[in-house]
């Protein structure tokens, strides 16, 4: 049987042997009661790592965005992200439906924001104007093309937003990733952000779960809405104990992602009707423009599924690729050469 290359994201990495061995051991309790000692300590640890007060573990990362979205909102506020963030197109608008809140959304060429653009977006309450409520920062930013935040430009966002009297949360499903394009702690690029979301699947490889941080008031109301929205979960030490392996452990090896999209974009930059600045990929995303081979995104991901190769089309010929700890290298390089293979055949 042909083995695929499974290159559509990071979340179809599946859990080590070290995490299947911890969950099976695992000490757990009743966390709705916050009796899960598994828990409680992926609480803590993931508090620390981030340079926050406290921790919330929650199943999803859509959950956590969610929980954060609400925390630092009032209904009827509008929350300054960009136009291409993920709680704006991917999360079935949660921010309505749950805070009860608009997007003034913001277009750039990266995902990224920087703070003149967001300055001129703020409004006061008004006679017409809703009020600003929050700004939401994605790092790095998914649609973007795993694009970074340089970390001076963050502090910036948050020193103008603070000093203006509102929030920052950073959408960090990917915040190790960000953490190690740059080479600095992710308490660090945390430092200013009131509440952070990241996520514990995805590259760090656990099967379920992501955590929001911040000041222990907000935690200790999150859990309130982590309630209502049905993520009051029980002996959840089992999925926590995979999540303390993936914070602790999973973080170094993701320079190895880093490098494999490098390699493939360099490789693919050399392809005829593709197109990629490899200088632009900083992490463990690639998203290329396949226009010049005459196919559409779909129809390009389409071929290269017999052959093996699961990638994603992200616009009408924009392909994303993204790797991961169960595609290495060597994976990466037969991806590469199915893609020529797939090319010659044009
Ligand atoms: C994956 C992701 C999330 C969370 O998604 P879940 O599938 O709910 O865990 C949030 N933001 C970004 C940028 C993501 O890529």
């Amino acid at each position: 049987m042909m083995e695929v290359i499974d290159l559509r994201s990071d979340t179809v990495t599946r859990p080590t042997a070290e995490m299947r061995e911890a969950m099976a051991g695992a000490e757990v309790g009743d966390d709705v009661y916050g009796e899960d000692p598994t828990v409680n300590r992926l609480e803590e640890r993931a508090a620390e790592v981030m340079g926050k007060q406290a921790g919330l573990f929650v199943p999803t990362g859509v959950m956590g965005n969610t929980i954060a979205l609400k925390l630092h909102t009032e209904h009827g506020q509008e929350i300054i992200c960009d136009s291409r963030g993920h709680i704006l197109n991917y999360e079935l608008s949660m921010m309505a439906w749950f805070a009860g809140c608009v997007a003034r959304s913001i277009p750039t060429s990266d995902g990224l924001l920087d703070w003149a653009k967001v300055k001129a977006e703020i409004r006061p309450l008004g006679p017409h104007a809703a009020q600003t409520g929050l700004i939401e920062v994605e790092n790095s930013h998914n649609v973007g093309g795993g694009t970074v935040y340089p970390q001076e430009q963050l502090d910036e966002i948050c020193d103008g937003a603070h000093a203006m009297g509102l929030p920052v949360h950073m959408d960090g499903a990917r915040i190790f990733n960000a953490s190690a394009a740059l080479g600095i702690p992710v308490s660090q690029i945390a430092a200013k952000l009131d509440t952070v979301m990241f996520c514990l699947s995805k590259g760090l490889g656990a099967p379920v779960g992501s955590m929001v941080v911040g000041p222990r008031s907000l935690m200790d109301r999150g859990r309130l809405y982590r309630k209502r929205l049905g993520g009051g979960m029980r002996q959840a030490g089992i999925l926590a104990a995979a999540g303390l392996i993936a914070l602790e452990k999973m973080p170094a090896r993701l320079v190895e992602d880093h490098s494999n999209a490098k390699m493939l974009a360099e490789r693919l930059s050399q392809m005829p009707g593709i197109s990629l600045d490899p200088a632009k990929v900083r992490t463990n995303i690639l998203i290329f423009d396949v226009a010049g081979t005459g196919l559409s995104a779909a129809e390009f991901s389409a071929r290269m599924k017999p052959l093996g190769v699961l990638m994603i089309a992200f616009g009408p010929t924009l392909v994303r690729i993204v790797t991961h700890y169960d595609s290495p290298l060597k994976a990466c390089s037969v991806a590469a050469e199915k893609i020529q293979e797939m090319l010659d055949t044009l």
